[in-house]
Formats: C-alpha cells, sequence, structure tokens
C-alpha cells in the first residue's frame, strides 16, 4: 500500500497489482506474470510500453533543455514545432494551441479561455457550457462540473454554482430509450429536449456545449446516426460553439485521425492529452480557431493580459515526446493499422458476444469497444452496484487481461493503437474466459 492517496480508488481497498514493467501490449506484475493491457494504461498508451523511440527523443530534450516555460514572452523551439505540427492535424481553421498537462486541466483551461474570449469580445454574459449526462471531461474543478458521473460530483458539492453548466440528455440508445422508441425517434426526443433547455435559457448566455465524440469513461457511448449532424444544426442555430473533447477519441483511437473525423463533427475547439504522447510524458492541449485568437489580439472590449498558464505548459520534454509520437503515427501509417485491426476487433467482439447470455450490447468504433454486461439479456436489465463489471475486471485480470469496467457494467476495451489482429485475438480469447467465468459466479451469487 504505501503511504500513498490512490486516485479513484475507494479508501478501504486494500488489493493492488503492482506492475513492474512492460514491453509491447503486454506489462508484468511483481510476480512475474503477463497481462495485457486492454485499456493501454487509462485510454493513453497508444505505441505500446516499450518505445525506444519517444524515450530516446525525450532524453535528449532532457540533456539539451530540461526545463523553459512559456509565460510573458519566453518560448523554445519544441513549443512552436508541435504547435505548428498540429496545425497541420487538426480540423480547425488556423488553429492554435495552449499547452498543459492532463486532459482535465485541458477542459479547465477551456473553460476559462471561453470567459476570456466573450469577456474580450464584450459579451459577458455568454458564458454557459452544456454538458451531457454521462460525459467524463476529468476531475479539476471546472472539469469536474462538466462531469456529469455521481462519483465525480456528489461528494465534492460539485458544480459550483458560478459555473453555469446545463446538462443535456446521454446519446445512449440502449440505456436511454423510451417503451418501443426508434432509434431516430429517440435521437428526435433528446434533440427536442435540448432546443427546450437552450431556449428556456436563453441561447444569448450559453457559450458552448463540450462532447466526447465516443465517450470512453461513461461507458464507451456511440450516438446513433443523425445525431450529431442534428446537434450540430441545433448549437449552430442557436451560435453555441461546439467544443471536442478528444482527450480519448484523438489520434487514431476510433479508426480516423480524429473521433470528430469519425462522427462527423466539425469542432470549433478541441482537448487533447493521452495519446497525444502516447503516455510517456504528461501533455495536453487545448485547441482554438484563428478567429477566436485574433478576436482576443483585437479586444473590442480590453480585458488585458490572459492570466491563465501552468509552470509545465509547453514543458520541453512533453513536447519532444509528442512530436516523436506524432512523427510515428505518420510515419508508420499507424491510424490506418488502427482502422484495419480495429475494424477485425469490432467484427470479433460481435461474432464472439452477441449471443452470450451476459451481454446485452456490444458497441464500439476503431480500437474503442464495451460489452454490456446485463442480468436479463431480452429487458436489457442491469445488474445491480456494478457487480457484473467488476466480476468480469476479476475474471480476466485472473486470466491475464487488464481490462476496465465503466459506468458499472461496461466492460471496456481501448488497447495500444500498435496491437496486431493475433493480438487481438488472444485479447478476446482470455476476454471470453474472464467473460464466461463471471457469468457462473454471478449466476451463483443469484445476481442474473
Ligand atoms: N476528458 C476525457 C474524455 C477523458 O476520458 C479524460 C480522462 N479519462 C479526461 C478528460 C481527463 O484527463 P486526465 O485524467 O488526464 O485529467
Amino acid at each position: 500500500m504505501a503511504s500513498v492517496i490512490y486516485p479513484t480508488t475507494n479508501f478501504t481497498a486494500t488489493e493492488q497489482l503492482c506492475i513492474t514493467h512492460g514491453e509491447g501490449i503486454y506489462v508484468y506484475d511483481d510476480t512475474g506474470k503477463e497481462y495485457i493491457e486492454g485499456l493501454a494504461g487509462l485510454w493513453c498508451t497508444s505505441l505500446g510500453y516499450s518505445n525506444t523511440e519517444v524515450v530516446e527523443a525525450i532524453t535528449e530534450q532532457l540533456n539539451r533543455l530540461p526545463f523553459q516555460h512559456t509565460f510573458g514572452g519566453k518560448t523554445h523551439a519544441p513549443v512552436m514545432q508541435l504547435a505548428e505540427k498540429l496545425k497541420a492535424m487538426v480540423p480547425v481553421e488556423d488553429a492554435y494551441f495552449f499547452f498543459g498537462n492532463s486532459g482535465s486541466d485541458a477542459n479547465d483551461s477551456h473553460y476559462k479561455m471561453l470567459r476570456y474570449y466573450f469577456n474580450a469580445i464584450g459579451k459577458p454574459q455568454k458564458r454557459k457550457i452544456i454538458t451531457r449526462e454521462r460525459g467524463y471531461h476529468g476531475v479539476t474543478v471546472a472539469a469536474g462540473s462538466l462531469t456529469s458521473l455521481p462519483a465525480n460530483l456528489a461528494h465534492f458539492d460539485a458544480p459550483l454554482e458560478a459555473l453555469s453548466i446545463l446538462r443535456a440528455d446521454a446519446p445512449h440508445y440502449y440505456t436511454g430509450r423510451q417503451g418501443n422508441e426508434t432509434e431516430a425517434q429517440f435521437v428526435e426526443r433528446i434533440l427536442q429536449n435540448l432546443e427546450d433547455q437552450i431556449l428556456a435559457e436563453d441561447p444569448e448566455t450559453i457559450a458552448a456545449m463540450i462532447v466526447e465524440p465516443i465517450t470512453g469513461a461513461s461507458g464507451v457511448i456511440v450516438p446513433p446516426e443523425g445525431y450529431y449532424e442534428g446537434l450540430q444544426a441545433l448549437l449552430r442555430k442557436h451560435d453555441i460553439l461546439i467544443w471536442a473533447d478528444e482527450v480519448i477519441c484523438g489520434f487514431g483511437r476510433t479508426g480516423a485521425d480524429f473521433g470528430c473525423t469519425t462522427m462527423g463533427i466539425k469542432p470549433d475547439l478541441m482537448t487533447f492529452a493521452k495519446q497525444l504522447s502516447s503516455a510517456y510524458f504528461p501533455i495536453s492541449a487545448s485547441v482554438i480557431p484563428g478567429w477566436m485568437y485574433k478576436a482576443m489580439v483585437d479586444q473590442t472590449n480590453e480585458v488585458g493580459v490572459f492570466g491563465h498558464g501552468y509552470t509545465y505548459s509547453g514543458h520541453p520534454a512533453a513536447c519532444a515526446a509528442a512530436l516523436k509520437t506524432l512523427e510515428i503515427y505518420e510515419r508508420d501509417k499507424i491510424f490506418d493499422h488502427a482502422a484495419e485491426v480495429g475494424a477485425y476487433m469490432q467484427a470479433q467482439l460481435r461474432e464472439i458476444f452477441t449471443d452470450h447470455p451476459l451481454v446485452g450490447e456490444v458497441r464500439g468504433k476503431g480500437l474503442i469497444a464495451a460489452l454490456e454486461l446485463v442480468s436479463n439479456k431480452t429487458t436489457g436489465a442491469t445488474i445491480a452496484g456494478g457487480k457484473g463489471g467488476a466480476a468480469a475486471v476479476k475474471a480476466c485480470q485472473d486470466a491475464g487481461l487488464i481490462l476496465r469496467a465503466v459506468a458499472g457494467n461496461a466492460l471496456a476495451f481501448c488497447p495500444p493503437l500498435i496491437i496486431t489482429k493475433a493480438e487481438v485475438d488472444e485479447m478476446l480469447k482470455r476476454t471470453k474466459a474472464g467473460v464466461d467465468t463471471a457469468y457462473e459466479a454471478l449466476k451463483s451469487e443469484g445476481l442474473l
């Protein structure tokens, strides 16, 4: 245990797995047992656990210049190179980048950037942010309030009232449908709810809506056909910006460069972290379009210095890690690889688990997926207390596979992007063993 306060962990938990090293998509514990890292750590180790090129790029940068801040007139080559490299990649016109250290702080930065921007153009009333039920956007004060998962809100008295956050319906047909509603009717209903909400609040007071193109920590929700098309039309109609949280989806995860590409979203703002550096060094980026940057330079309502920044904004070693990671993505065509192996993983998951008695829904795109574990396959009834997810994670771990249960009973997959088809086969073999074991255990406990 040691004297560590562990994040996102029950204070009474005593069991821990101590990981000592990694190789490719595998990690090893202190007894030497091998595991496939089926969640790429926390959705982040895209290039796996032994990429010496990224390590060398970081080491070289640490030897040359281990630190230089970027406040008030200081800069360095790696941070400028990274911004230019990203500018050529992102679907945001003439993009500018604010760098940080985590997905949470990137979202906090955008939260503040939006306030600053609307103050700078003389529209201080345009300040509310729409988020969605079941969204996950981090845990810092603003990002944690944009998150909608109960454990991240309830015991922290979040959201702070002053943050002005609105919550829209989660776009999950399987768990959110009413009666015999079709997918199209579901989409129409939740978008109508949102429009009612926007009109009740007054669109002039709403700055932006934050969305994960495909959600991660809330259960890998892939919104239905037509949802994003309708959502974007609605937000454009009411002059509300679209802010894509690409912290999980960004950089190949969904089988394309960005989740926005996969889901047909044209974002105004984006946030990145995790796969930006394949987790070899912490770094995040908050992306804005050129027109927004220009408006903050011009300041029709003069607000002065942008008083926001982290000591490690644009840390040189983090930028070196990101630059090398992006170079490898491009050189080794990692996104194409993820598209091909991802399509294979999706097909195999459906083939193996669609008829499994414990599985209500198989969902995902590219190399991100989830199995919704249910107590009744016909009704889709959930398993109380997230016990299905917990049982499956434990049984998979015993079988040599690390996965995570999210939103209770969704067993999530998000392997390193370098995974091969043969390794997918091995991962799903271990998954099958784990899910079968969990099914028997849950049955004997009377939970099914
Ligand atoms: N946004 C999304 C979509 C995430 O999945 C996460 C983390 N899982 C975050 C933000 C927060 O990132 P971090 O943990 O690096 O603060």
